[in-house]
């Protein structure tokens, strides 16, 4: 009898380690690597997929590499060594990342590049993201529809261009989005490029770094603008438009005659938005991020179950050795007259938060 009992008890003990971890809701650890917290983006990336992986029964190794690429390659090591069962990474420079992919995949690791594309390496598995072309696209009908409003009757349109990080792959979709809508009306006459400066090469802002763009404008204005103005400066993301908007400021437009050209951005931040609605900065682009992590998580879950996660776009995203399966989401173009509709409406933020 008492052999049966401590079978017994040692069987239930058994039970007990074997379904211990399920009990405990523990599916592992995911890894999400993020680039800075100097755009708040990023950061709202990072809350939601934390929220939505524990809410799935996952712990999460959130970290920020504040745009340092040793940083960010050193944290995706880390979590490797410490047996992360899949890596979200949104790269800070999308070509330098394949050492530290070959060693996720040799440990069974499944690779998704967050947002933005990681490049050279077969081993990132999915990739989730916004449409990035239309991204450009909207940027740059947005300012076509500003310059037409506030300088009817113009022509040419006095415009600058300015580009993102040329290490991020989005850089050039977005550029090439713009130029798009924008080198037509080049070529018929409708907008001039005072500078001169097209081309990733000469416009691409290393690290989407505000100061850097502000300090080009205030060259581009100083040097091409003593004689005439000003009347759209095409921004792919709203922390370089506000760094063009000083620039502007500095000079006077906004004051007097001087109106204040059309600047796009991207990314719908607050500071921005609360420009939109001093009528400063024109436009930004929406890309709702706690969508951005919905579909993410949805993909872990089904790699973790051994199923196929759900893609939308298998012809778009080469990263120089395949193309990267992905799932795009749209961006909507925000502006004074629909900012309260989509942003307020739609609980991405409270009507305080833009006091
Ligand atoms: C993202 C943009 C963001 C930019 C700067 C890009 O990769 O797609 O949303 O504005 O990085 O952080």
């Amino acid at each position: 009898m008492k052999t049966f009992t401590a079978a017994l008890a040692s069987l239930a003990l058994g039970a007990l380690l074997v379904a211990g971890p399920a009990l405990a809701q523990d599916k592992g650890t995911i890894g999400i690597a993020m680039p800075t917290k100097s755009s708040a983006r990023w950061i709202s990336d990072g809350n939601s997929m934390v929220k939505l992986f524990e809410a799935a029964g996952y712990k999460t190794d959130l970290q920020y590499a504040e745009d340092d690429i040793p940083n960010q390659l050193n944290q995706i090591e880390n979590m490797i060594t410490k047996g992360d069962k899949v890596l979200v990474i949104a790269a800070i420079d999308g070509t330098t990342l394949s050492n530290a992919l070959d060693n996720a995949a040799a440990a069974g690791i499944k690779v998704i590049a967050y947002d933005r594309l990681i490049k050279g390496d077969k081993n990132v598995d999915y990739y989730a993201t916004f449409d990035n072309f239309k991204v450009g696209v909207e940027q740059a009908n947005s300012l076509v529809t500003g310059m037409k409003e506030r300088f009817p009757g113009v022509k040419p349109w006095n415009v600058e261009l300015f580009g993102g990080s040329p290490d991020d792959n989005n850089a050039f979709f977005f550029y090439n989005g713009a130029m798009s809508v924008l080198q037509p009306m080049i070529d018929a006459g409708d907008i001039k490029i005072v500078s001169g400066q097209m081309g990733m090469d000469k416009v691409g802002t290393l690290r989407w770094d505000g100061a850097v763009a502000q300090a080009r404008m205030d060259n581009l204005l100083s040097a091409n603008y003593t004689d005439k103005h000003v009347n759209g400066v095409l921004s792919p993301y709203d922390g370089l438009s506000i760094g063009i908007l000083s620039s502007l400021k500095g000079v006077g437009y906004g004051t007097g005659d001087l109106k204040m050209p059309i600047v796009t951005g991207q990314d719908s931040e607050i500071p921005s938005i609360k420009s939109i609605i001093a009528g400063e900065q024109y436009s930004s682009i929406y890309k709702d991020t706690r969508e951005l992590a919905k579909v993410t998580v949805g993909m872990v879950n089904a790699l973790m179950a051994g199923s196929t996660p759900e893609i939308n776009d298998t012809t778009t995203y080469n990263n120089g050795v395949k193309v990267v399966p992905s799932y795009l989401l749209q961006p909507v173009e925000v502006d004074k007259t629909n900012y309260e509709k989509i942003l307020v409406g739609g609980g991405y933020y409270t009507a305080d938060q833009l006091k």
